[in-house]
């Protein structure tokens, strides 16, 4: 069939299942005017998983996990701390699967999250912003301990998280870049994207680098200290234990404001429209790709969700 128009034609079949269109999202090769000769810089575009980010395989992974060794019971009720994606593919998946869902977010996370939750059901509890993640995961267990028939994800250390970008994210770019691939730059928030899928990537090509981002306002991995930060979804002021240190090649850090500016940039400069953090990683791929050293290679780097979910700090302090 030929088409004037400039839309892939028709191919896709009807899937089931809601979560059958998780995963197999697309990269899309990004501008990089100053690139260094012969480098590239894919972005793997997160936000075109049905709940419109990353979150949504790792969600899918450890439910399903759980499920299977029987750690939740029909109709029963699960609870996760978390900045808020996990929350919301959690909250979707749940609404399919029949149980009560429950998230404890910091009440620094934004009215598009809250109110996402919301919409798909889930009981939003709230903990101080100011006490950070570890406020949030007591809050989880205290409630965890007074529920029968509750289940907590945890994924800062449940080992299904990583293991749904080992068997998806990992595969996935290793057949769209017909193995071409030399960087893989992610932000750190679990740890859980960059260590499942770096860990496929080495295995497959020993030399892959894996480079993490991370907040300068909280250096936890390059400094051995956290901090406060506004990028959502990275790091709570600790390394998650899902985070394979010893996978780690490079760490970079990247500002607020830069990670801010950046996921600006991507959308006016080239209507690729992502959060905060994929502007963070963003930044720290385009360092590399304007680096003489990596000249020829192919940088892969992870957008893990969409601006929309940032429209409220996204124009904060702009005259723009
Ligand atoms: N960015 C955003 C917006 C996120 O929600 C997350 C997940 N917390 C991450 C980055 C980091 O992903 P991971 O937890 O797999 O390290």
């Amino acid at each position: 069939m030929t088409t004037d128009l400039l839309i892939a034609p028709p191919g896709r079949r009807v899937a089931a299942r809601i979560e059958e269109l998780i995963g197999n999202t697309p990269l899309v090769r990004l501008a990089v005017p100053d690139a260094a000769p012969g480098t590239e810089v894919l972005a793997k575009i997160e936000s075109a998983n049905p709940f419109a980010s990353s979150k949504d395989r790792a969600a899918l992974a450890m439910l399903h996990g759980a499920e299977q060794r029987g750690d939740l019971p029909p109709g029963g009720t699960v609870i996760e701390s978390t900045s808020g994606n996990t929350g919301i593919a959690l909250a979707a998946l749940c609404a399919v699967r029949g149980y009560r869902c429950l998230v404890v977010l910091p009440d620094s996370a934004t009215p598009e999250r809250v109110g996402l939750l919301a919409a798909l059901g889930a009981e939003v509890v709230r903990t101080p912003s100011a006490d950070g993640f570890p406020a949030a995961i007591a809050k989880a267990e205290e409630i965890e301990a007074a529920t029968p028939g509750s289940w907590y994800m945890r994924q800062h250390e449940n080992p299904d998280n990583v293991r749904a970008h080992y068997e998806s994210t990992g595969p996935e770019i290793w057949a769209d870049t017909g193995g071409r691939v030399d960087v893989l730059v992610a932000g750190i928030g679990t740890g859980g994207t960059l260590t499942g899928a770096g860990r496929f990537l080495r295995e497959r090509s020993p030399s892959v680098e894996i480079v993490a981002v991370e907040p300068a306002g909280s250096p936890v991995l390059s400094q051995g200290y956290g901090g406060s930060h506004r990028i959502p979804g990275l790091n709570g002021g600790f390394v998650s234990p899902a985070t394979d240190i010893e996978l780690i090649d490079r760490v970079l850090t990247c500002s607020d404001d830069d990670a801010l500016a950046t996921s600006r940039a991507l959308t006016k400069e080239q209507a690729v429209f992502a959060g905060v953090s994929a502007g963070a990683a963003v930044h720290g791929a385009l360092r590399l790709a304007r680096d003489p050293a990596y000249a020829g290679r192919t940088i892969v780097v992870i957008l893990p969700d969409t601006g929309e979910r940032y429209v409220s700090i996204w124009n904060e302090g702009t005259s723009a």
